[in-house]
């Protein structure tokens, strides 16, 4: 028998069923963005210059593709503590939030340089917080079949155990069968990450991690994202603006002499 080509040696596609998708862009209520903005512009008024902060996106957790408010945790705006976001850190801020609203990313500001991209840093963080958003984000995706060349099937209390010494996978069903076939579910989970400047820009990017339950296969990847601002129907009153100037005092501790590498890190 002769191939035209080695394309007719392929193995068929394994069966591919779509049950879902992670966004493509970024959903952020009118309100969540307004809040940023105002706490960048509170930095800079309590602080008297401008200094970077970070911040959680939430979300609630019956829509967790809409961002709908800012978390603002203790910064600590010296070194250590700023470039490297711990999982620890997260968790913590988690565990003080209400049981129906979620963290779905993090949101830091470059202050007023006009670095309008994420650094080699910010890209360590966007890791640290999709593992430790992943659970919450996670969806069906795909269910995928999985394409076992010696599957072997076996019958409930009809096989002995040198039956067992045959294939890679064995089936054991409760009934004579000839054919199976093993389908798993893809896993995806993301995150948000969003930078914003003192000028009024924003950059943002969402994180995905696709994980087959069975195969264990794993896929990560970045994207830049377009962002879609909702009115939800809240605004920044100014009674919330008081409030959040407190928070900012209370959380915001500037570094006001900060070492070179803090610079470097942008
Ligand atoms: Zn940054």
């Amino acid at each position: 028998m002769r191939f035209k080509d080695l394309s007719q040696l392929k193995r068929p596609e394994p069966l591919t069923i779509t049950l879902g998708n992670l966004p493509q862009h970024i959903l952020m209520a009118k309100y969540a963005k307004d809040k940023a903005f105002k706490i960048s512009e509170l930095v800079g008024v309590i602080f008297e210059k401008s200094f970077e902060w970070y911040g959680f996106t939430l979300a609630n957790n019956d829509h967790p593709e809409l961002i709908v408010d800012i978390g603002l945790p203790e910064n600590d705006l010296n070194l250590q503590d700023h470039t490297h976001l711990g999982s620890q850190r997260i968790a913590e801020f988690q565990e003080s939030l209400p049981e129906d609203v979620m963290i779905n990313g993090w949101i830091h500001s470059h202050g007023a340089l006009n670095y309008r991209h994420f650094s080699h840093t910010d890209e360590e963080n966007h890791r640290t917080v999709l593992d430790f958003v992943a659970a919450r984000t996670r969806k069906p995706l795909v269910k995928k079949e999985i394409v076992i060349q010696d599957l072997v099937l076996l019958e409930k209390d009809r096989f002995v155990e040198k039956d067992l010494e045959k294939g890679s996978i064995s089936l054991i069903t409760d009934k004579p069968i000839t054919e199976a076939k093993i389908m798993e579910t893809i896993y995806g989970s993301f995150c948000y990450s969003i930078v914003i400047g003192d000028e009024g820009w924003h950059h943002q990017e969402i994180h995905c991690r696709k994980r087959g339950i069975l195969s264990g296969h794993t896929t990560v990847r970045s994207q830049a994202a377009d962002i879609e601002f909702v009115n939800t129907g809240k605004s920044l009153s100014q009674v919330d603006i008081i409030a959040l100037s407190d928070e900012v005092k209370k959380k915001i501790k500037p570094h006001t002499d900060p070492p070179p590498e803090l610079i470097e890190r942008m």
